[in-house]
């Protein structure tokens, strides 16, 4: 896919700010620091158009980003923050079901883990509610620059210790933001999806 022009939209915390325009969608989801705020920058090719910031789970609205005036990238705001209270934890979690749930835009969610780890609790039951969802996923392993050669391997097998992947419509891809490595797979499975 060839990006030619992306622009922040708006910021969401319920169905009446979503984007009224009808455009495809696609969310990222993932625990905060696992480098979603990257992956969007490298897709597009911006330093700067989702923030990265050294100051996980800031992010509490979801952010809809508006790319070849022809669908939305929808940043969902990190999981698995441990220093916001319980009440604050509740109210993400109702906001990104409410999206993810209503939301007939919605052609297909990424799910950001880390390469170097096996799938969180929260990676999990993210899995499983988009799997009961019926939406298509696609699973991103990502910082895979940080890891050597002989630890690639271990990758699928820390997937598969958490994840089902089994399911239909389940695809896996490894990312780096740092070496651009499977830009492109990304991009063409969105493309994908957003025609479906
Ligand atoms: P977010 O909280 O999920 O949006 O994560 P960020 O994109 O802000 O990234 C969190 C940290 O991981 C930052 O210090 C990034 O520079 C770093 N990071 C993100 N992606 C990569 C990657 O592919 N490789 C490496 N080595 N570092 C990364």
């Amino acid at each position: 896919m060839k990006i030619n022009s992306s622009e922040y939209a708006v910021s969401a915390v319920r169905e009446d700010q979503y984007p009224k325009d009808d455009l495809p969608e696609i969310a990222l989801a993932g625990r905060s620091n696992v480098g979603k705020s990257s992956l969007i920058n490298t897709l597009v090719n911006r330093k700067n158009l989702a923030r990265t910031s050294s100051q996980p789970g800031k992010t509490q609205t979801l952010n809809f980003y508006l790319v070849n005036k022809s669908f939305y990238l929808v940043d969902v705001p990190g999981y698995g923050y441990a220093k916001v209270s319980q009440k604050k934890r509740q109210e993400f979690g109702e906001m990104i079901q409410d999206y993810l749930e209503t939301r007939a835009n919605l052609k297909g969610l990424i799910i950001l883990v880390d390469s170097r780890h096996v799938p969180s609790k929260d990676d999990q039951s993210m899995y499983e509610y988009a799997q009961y969802l019926n939406l298509p996923i696609l699973v991103v392993c990502t910082k895979i620059d940080k890891l050597k050669k002989s630890q690639l391997t271990k990758v699928k097998a820390n997937l598969k210790k958490v994840f089902d992947l089994s399911y239909d419509n389940v695809s896996v891809l490894t990312f780096s933001s740092v070496t651009k490595t499977h830009v492109t797979e990304l991009g063409d499975w969105i493309q994908e999806k957003i025609a479906e």
